[in-house]
């Protein structure tokens, strides 16, 4: 719901049913996470060896289209100023009593519209109120879901099973989940069109090694594997992958990958990859284990 009152549209599905366009839920809303749980049900039925919630960031997401003020955000986000701003704060933005408070509403008073609380929520420094409160508490809010759902898939779970998000890991925001999770499954630009071993890649891995966390990882289908497979560049792809395993991280083996809405997907070919991982495989000992250096 956004800051006007209106259902916000998840524009990445270009698909209709009985004319509703996809619309973003919220995972602050109980009803929505009773939903995921029964997927994450469904999905433990069949005895994976992992579990992948995908795109977490939903809601925080939804910010920069003017979301998300439903009723869940709003109740959530009171306790959240109570508990965390100070009252001198509150008095300067004339938040006296917080009893009714609701953020939609303070900024509706205030002239705010949706269209202009999604172009400066993310601003730094942002110049609405609350903005940075906002924003933290939607993040805050996101590893809460996260927790809990994870002890509900180990309690539904017969054997202990990896759980992993997944995140573009772009910026230092986006490693919230991080103590909630045990793996990051990240798509990330990896920019073959440098014809380069990515840099940027490196400081990802290091950044994981951090916070005590591996990642698994692949490029980003409407760019990075557009490119390999219109280029044919299978050596820039054996890179990425002995890249990851090098730096003690792993590689989604490249197989039927989704490469943006051409529907052509990128297809690997007998002998392509198979070597390096039947190498990871065979040499385990070497891999299982890893700890950093440095
Ligand atoms: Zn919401």
């Amino acid at each position: 719901m956004d800051l006007d009152g209106n259902p916000i549209v998840f524009r990445f599905w270009n698909s209709e049913y009985k004319g509703h366009p996809p619309y973003y839920f919220c995972t602050n809303a109980p009803g929505y996470r009773e939903y995921l749980t029964q997927q994450a049900k469904e999905a433990l039925a069949g005895q994976p060896d992992m579990l992948l919630i995908d795109g977490i960031h939903t809601t925080a997401n939804a910010l920069h289209q003017g979301g998300c003020f439903c009723s869940h955000c709003m109740t959530a986000f009171k306790g959240y100023v109570a508990e965390n701003i100070p009252q001198q704060k509150l008095n300067a933005l004339q938040i006296g009593d917080l009893n009714g408070f609701d953020y939609g509403r303070f900024l509706r008073d205030r002239g705010f519209t949706s269209t202009q609380f999604g172009r400066e929520v993310l601003a730094w420094p942002s110049k609405l109120p609350l903005a940075d409160e906002y924003l933290t508490f939607q993040q805050v809010a996101a590893r809460g879901f996260l927790e809990e759902f994870h002890r509900a898939v180990d309690e539904m779970s017969a054997t202990p099973i990896e759980f992993s998000t997944s995140t573009p890991l772009h910026h230092a925001k986006d490693w919230y989940p991080a103590s909630v999770i045990d793996h990051f499954t990240i798509e990330t630009i990896l920019h073959p069109e440098k014809r380069q071993i990515p840099e940027d890649q490196i400081f990802r891995y290091k950044l994981a090694d951090g916070l005590g966390k591996r990642i698994l990882v692949t490029g980003m289908g409407n760019n990075d594997w557009t490119y390999v497979r219109d280029q044919n560049l299978k050596g820039m792809v054996r890179i990425w992958i002995a890249q990851s395993y090098a730096y003690g991280h792993n590689f989604l083996v490249p197989n039927n990958v989704w490469s943006g809405e051409d529907e052509a997907r990128y297809e690997s070919r007998p002998g392509n990859f198979d070597d390096l991982y039947q190498f990871v495989r065979r040499h385990a000992d070497l891999f299982n284990g890893y700890e950093p250096v440095a």
